[in-house]
């Protein structure tokens, strides 16, 4: 290049350094516009009603279900999806066994501290969002936890006889999901969250179903092994984060990435963990899920 045309090219460098800024921000930014939360008021309670959306064009399922862990160390966060979504190794989790294997209950604390947690993806359209009405009638994405997922889960496969089985993702014969979040004792809480009776969306017009089934966001992202590190990446950031020794914690151990997003939505905590916290009830059921993972590694 001649030194004219590198002249030339000065200002329009700085024009594109800018715009690669811009969008290495966006990235980094986690407020990501696509998704959904319900806004909760000063006691923590918050109302809406969202509908499910089945699989977009090209894709099976209607939602995606991915693994991260998120914690502290001595050198800082390992906020980071997990490997085990994919079916592979990961370190963390490999750590966590060797601690929950010990039979020792401090070790216990650590593992269930740096646990595996759950996360499913789903497209809804919001339907009454009362403190955000300009969301109505829109598609977004909406991430959620365990407890959300069995109730979906549930409204398929219904306990008791007189329960009738519905598919919530359909649009002619899906239902409404009415979204109740409360706080109780200090954790949020979507106990009181349930399906209404099925009904038709956008009143089963076809023109305006498809044109609704058009705008809905792939899933396939939060499955890509793009958007999971190696092992060995993984275990160069976990060693990062605890330093050698596995059974290092910080000074106060407790907190963990939810409890950080619960009280000031700390902006790594909310890439791991916006829009589901967990229940000490949860706790209990995915301490399960996690004990048979653990189960599973010392077996093999
Ligand atoms: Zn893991």
């Amino acid at each position: 290049m001649s030194f004219a045309d590198f002249k030339k090219r000065s200002q329009s460098s700085i024009n594109e350094l800018t715009k690669k800024i811009e969008e290495t921000n966006k990235k980094e930014s986690f407020k990501d516009d696509r998704f959904w939360r319900p806004e909760l008021d000063k006691s923590s309670n918050g109302y809406a009603v969202i509908r499910f959306l089945p699989a977009s064009e090209g894709e099976d399922l209607p939602w995606a279900k991915y693994y991260s862990h998120g914690f502290q160390g001595k050198g800082g966060w390992f906020i980071e999806n997990c490997p085990t979504t994919l079916g592979q190794k990961c370190p963390v989790c490999e750590s966590n066994s060797e601690l929950w294997n010990s039979g020792m209950e401090k070790d216990k604390d650590i593992a269930r501290n740096r646990k595996r947690r759950l996360h499913y993806v789903s497209n809804i359209m919001v339907i009454t969002d009362p403190a955000n009405p300009q969301n109505e009638g829109k598609v977004f994405l909406y991430k959620f936890g365990k407890k959300i997922f069995d109730k979906i889960n549930e409204s398929m496969n219904p306990e008791f006889d007189d329960e009738e089985a519905i598919n919530p993702f359909d649009f002619w014969a899906g239902a409404n999901f009415k979204l109740k979040v409360r706080k109780v004792a200090g954790y949020i809480n979507y106990d009181k969250s349930e399906f209404e009776s099925t009904s038709v969306l956008l009143e089963g017009t076809d023109e305006w179903l498809e044109d609704l089934w058009g705008t809905q966001y792939k899933l396939a992202e939060f499955t890509d092994t793009k958007n999971f590190k190696s092992y060995d990446e993984l275990k160069t950031r976990r060693d990062a984060t605890l330093g050698a020794d596995i059974r290092q914690t910080t000074s106060d151990k407790s907190t963990t990435a939810e409890t950080i997003s619960e009280s000031d939505g700390a902006a790594e905590a909310e890439k791991a963990f916006g829009g589901d916290t967990q229940t000490p009830k949860q706790e209990t059921e995915e301490g399960t899920d996690a004990l048979s993972y653990f189960e599973k590694l010392a077996n093999e």
